[in-house]
């Protein structure tokens, strides 16, 4: 599938989503049987743990169709960042979305600061670059720029992914999930 149209195809799948018309198929036991001996993903997301950005949701995507990685944050970290490389080299996937949302807790946190334990921590510096290029700005800018810088962190920590965007394999476009309206905003396509 060419890139242009699997984010045509994504785009789709968020409208059905908003205006209450999705058709939730592709997720049966005939899908479930067809997939069992392999998957061929059309797409790959990096987003956020929380419960309501549910990539499948509101995509309305069926099994088998998106490869998702999902951390707090959405953060290119080792993990996320082998994830989505697995995805590339061994599913063929041509498209990466990076995609942040509204009032996202992790961004929240990391920019009031507080007392944590290691781990989150360790998460909360992949956001801080985000608030520090984001001189006086509101949360949903840092959002935004956390998005941006995460996806550009895809490309930096992993020769591989490079190569693939460097030879036209492989886009990486970033995004911003509205909780109210349930709209996915391209940030760049
Ligand atoms: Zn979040």
């Amino acid at each position: 599938m060419k890139i242009k149209e699997i984010i045509k195809r994504l785009k789709e799948g968020n409208k059905r989503f908003i205006s209450n018309t999705a058709d939730r198929k592709l997720r049966d036991s005939t899908r479930r049987d067809l997939l069992a001996a392999g998957q061929s993903p059309f797409a790959a997301i990096l987003g956020c743990s929380d419960s309501r950005v549910v990539p499948e949701i509101i995509f309305d995507t069926g099994l088998g169709e998106l490869f998702t990685v999902r951390v707090a944050g959405n953060i290119a970290n080792t993990s996320s960042i082998a994830s989505i490389e697995f995805s590339v080299a061994q599913l063929n996937v041509r498209l990466v979305l990076v995609k942040g949302h509204s009032n996202c807790g992790a961004v929240t946190a990391a920019v009031e600061g507080g007392v944590y334990g290691n781990n989150l921590n360790r998460l909360f510096n992949h956001i801080a670059p985000a608030i520090e290029q984001t001189p006086g700005g509101n949360i949903d800018e840092i959002i935004k720029k956390n998005a941006e810088l995460n996806a550009e962190e895809l490309l930096n920590g992993s020769t591989m992914i490079a190569a693939a965007v460097k030879s036209g394999q492989l886009k990486i476009i970033t995004a911003f999930y509205h909780l109210e309206s349930g709209e996915v905003e391209f940030l760049t396509d």
